[in-house]
């Protein structure tokens, strides 16, 4: 059977010229990075060859680069490192609603150690409420992260906007670039940030590595203590393999940038409105044009994400109901929550999130699938046809 892979906000597979640059470092040269004789020498220089290409892709100095095992420790060393280190000046940290798990879930842990976090709410495309963040910012203030674009609808968010609010209060600014990195262009003094989370395996590179830009000055505090690797902000033998394998995706992923985010972005648009022509009763969720290239979230009303998904699976064809870190539970997504949808229209949404490799014709091959499952889930269903959204 035809398979069709249109879940890559999830995961991407690997390159094979990423699994080509990678292959050396396992066996031929598999030094550690601390070591002072040639084997190590050459590990050394491995690294920081990749830390050079990292940092140019986002405008940054190699030194502000810290390799860690991917966007979730890489959020978790931003908002713990600062929080923790910066204490003594205030308790207070400012996110938004829409974030990465990654995200929430630190915040709510340090909400247990005593720090206090405001949620910024979105509105209803998912662009944060600036006049709720500016109201939010008090003098305890001691960090502001929301994402560049949301891993679900793909909205993209004012993050240089945000960084001259937070400038003006001497507040660090933090944020999770995960899905945006390697499709759109990010620049972090474009932006404004301080810190930057990136992750290499939704950049078609390896999985468990990833990486925090932390702008020269930004007093973080580590989270792993032991050796002085990088720099004492992440102890721990250095994934020589696995950082050569992100860099050389980051390396490939600035070549083909304007290309592939011009050809995903003609697929998305054909998708939607194809999908709209065809299906009654379906809306997009997420910022019509502020949104990610390779992004569409869609809900169909009076029936079942999760149902549809699992019969587009048995067409070969493999999307998500909402962001792969929560769709395993049957909560409606927060982030849908979070723009006003009500739970009925989150149940009946789906992300299809394109590849560079995705093609016309599989994009067709989606929507004639998306046709007939949709017709045949709504006619089993007892509310289809009986009523309407308007
Ligand atoms: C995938 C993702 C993460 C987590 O990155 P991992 O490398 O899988 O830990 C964090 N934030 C966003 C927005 C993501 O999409």
């Amino acid at each position: 059977m035809k398979q069709i892979y249109m879940d890559h906000g999830a995961t991407t597979p690997v390159d094979p010229l990423v699994v080509d640059a990678m292959l050396p470092y396992f066996t031929e040269t598999f030094g550690n990075a601390s070591s002072l004789h040639s084997f190590g020498q050459e590990a050394t220089s491995a690294l920081e060859q990749s830390r050079q290409q990292v940092a140019a892709s986002i405008g940054a100095k190699p030194e502000e680069i810290i390799f860690t095992s991917g966007g979730t420790e890489s959020d978790n060393l931003a908002i713990k490192g600062i929080a923790y280190r910066n204490s003594g000046k205030g308790k207070h940290i400012i996110t938004s609603t829409i974030e990465h798990p990654a995200i929430l879930n630190t915040c709510a842990y340090l909400e247990k150690e005593g720090f206090d976090v405001t949620y910024v709410p979105a509105d209803s495309d998912g662009i944060i409420d600036m006049d709720e963040l500016k109201k939010a910012i008090r003098d305890d203030t001691i960090l502001i992260s929301v994402m560049h674009a949301n891993n679900e609808i793909g909205t993209i968010q004012p993050i240089s906007d945000i960084s001259k609010l937070a400038k003006e209060k001497s507040i660090y600014l933090h944020t999770d670039a995960v899905q945006s990195f390697g499709k759109i262009a990010v620049n972090v003094d474009e932006l404004g940030v301080d810190m930057l989370s990136m992750s290499s395996h939704k950049i078609y590179g390896p999985k468990g590595v990833g990486a925090l830009y932390v702008r020269k000055g930004t007093l973080l505090q580590a989270l792993a203590h032991g050796g002085s690797h990088e720099r004492s902000m992440r102890a721990g033998t250095e994934n020589i393999s696995g950082i050569v394998g992100f860099a050389k995706a980051v390396a490939l992923a600035d070549e083909r940038l304007v290309d592939d985010a011009k050809h995903m972005t003609q697929l998305r648009d054909s998708l939607i409105e194809k999908v709209m022509d065809s299906i009654d009763d379906v809306e997009l969720s997420g910022h019509p044009t502020n949104r990610l290239p390779n992004n569409v979230n869609l809900r169909f009303s009076f029936i079942e994400g999760e149902s549809m998904l699992l019969f587009l699976d048995m067409k070969g064809i493999a999307i998500s109901t909402g962001s792969a870190c929560s769709s395993k539970s049957l909560e409606p997504s927060h982030v849908l929550t979070a723009i006003g949808l009500r739970p009925e229209d989150s149940h009946g949404s789906l992300r299809i999130t394109l590849g560079k490799d995705n093609t016309q014709e599989e994009v067709d091959y989606v929507v004639d699938a998306l046709v007939e499952v949709v017709g045949r889930l709504r006619a089993m269903s007892p509310i289809a046809g009986k009523m309407s959204l308007k």
